[in-house]
């Protein structure tokens, strides 16, 4: 085929994306790997048009609670993975969560996110009461869960004790990759299954998965993708993995800028109403990669609600920012980078909309 039929196919591809949501595997390969300039321009500009048309230029905020680093699992990508014994670990108390709720109130945010590594202490009945006394103080809030994969019946608890959404990345939707990614005790199958439960008992659900990770290949990414639309979730989280430098993978390249915002820009053509955040991650790998992931289609972002005493100590991957913008006390500042590329945070609660 000759170079200029190539160069104008891609628009095409582009087109057909925008207009029917899903292109062949080849097509999505091109888009993530083409240094077709004009057409990358394209690609971003029909997915912010896409956001755009959805959501007008209103960007939703939700607050971040990190209440607990410890964690059993030993991910060998993950800073705060049981095995790094370098980690001051730190969970936070009941008082101390509803008072980041409290000042989160205040500050104007309706979603509270709490995550946290897989910590037996923020779990079962304690975490149950939790989440119940969260529902009582604020009935027009939505609480969100990144606890981990936990028994169906436990989620079911969590869900009626007044969580409404579940944010677990699926990693790598290709069970070698996601072998090589964590130790055997964690199983692709059972990763899987909690998603399915998740939406089953009615959570809404946050997928999603890591740039860039070691022995990532295109077709793993054209897998997650697909992964994604057969799971059709109403979050959409993405990140550049960056390594930390007391895991497995602490010599491992960083994940690229430029694939991340390109894969955002993917994902809001495939799934147009979904809640997709400029991740954290997209906020450390460059100043700027919040606002690069809005002008993709991002529509989300999540400041930190935590104490500052431990904010540092929840360190997924080296650098990882948690004052200034990122924080919620940063949060003017936040506003007014925001305003500066043309949006506006709202802070309605900001629910999945079908
Ligand atoms: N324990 C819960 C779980 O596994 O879902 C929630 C906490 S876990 C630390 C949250 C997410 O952080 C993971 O799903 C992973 O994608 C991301 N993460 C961990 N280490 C990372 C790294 N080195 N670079 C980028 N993202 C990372």
């Amino acid at each position: 085929m000759s170079g200029i039929r190539m160069k104008e196919q891609i628009f095409d591809t582009i087109r057909h994306l925008d207009e029917n949501r899903i292109v062949s595997d080849e097509e999505l390969k091109e888009l993530l790997t083409t240094q077709n300039e004009k057409a990358i321009d394209e690609l971003l500009k029909r997915a912010r048009n896409k956001a755009l048309k959805q959501f007008g230029n209103k960007i939703f905020i939700r607050g971040l609670i990190e209440i607990s680093n410890y964690c059993w699992n030993d991910c060998f990508y993950c800073g705060i993975r049981h095995g790094n014994e370098k980690v001051e670990r730190y969970r936070l108390t009941r008082e101390e969560i509803l008072s980041c709720c409290e000042q989160g109130y205040q500050l104007g945010f309706r979603t509270f996110v709490m995550q946290s590594g897989e910590d037996s202490y923020w779990r079962g009945k304690r975490m149950e009461e939790l989440v119940s006394t969260i529902r009582r103080k604020y009935p027009d809030c939505a609480i969100t869960l990144s606890l981990g994969e936990m028994t169906k019946e436990m989620y079911q608890r969590l869900y009626d004790a007044g969580a409404n959404r579940y944010l677990l990345r699926h990693e790598t939707a290709e069970k070698s990759h996601y072998e090589k990614l964590h130790p055997k005790e964690l199983s692709f199958e059972q990763r899987r299954q909690c998603l399915l439960n998740l939406r089953e008992i009615g959570f809404q659900v946050g997928s999603g998965f890591m740039v860039g990770s070691p022995y990532q290949k295109l077709d793993y990414l054209i897998r997650d993708l697909r992964f994604l639309w057969e799971l059709q979730p109403h979050m959409i989280g993405i990140g550049p993995f960056l390594s930390h430098k007391d895991t497995p993978f602490a010599d491992k390249e960083n994940g690229s800028l430029e694939r991340t915002v390109r894969l955002i820009a993917i994902l809001r053509l495939m799934f147009p109403k979904s809640l997709i955040p400029a991740t954290t991650a997209l906020g450390t790998i460059a100043s700027d990669g919040r606002e690069r992931g809005i002008l993709a289609g991002a529509n989300v972002v999540m400041p930190n609600l935590s104490p500052q005493k431990d904010r540092k100590k929840y360190m997924l991957y080296d650098n990882k920012i948690a004052t200034g913008e990122e924080a919620a006390e940063g949060l003017e500042r936040l506003k007014e980078r925001i305003k500066a590329i043309g949006y506006e945070i709202i802070t309605a609660r900001g629910d999945f909309v079908s």
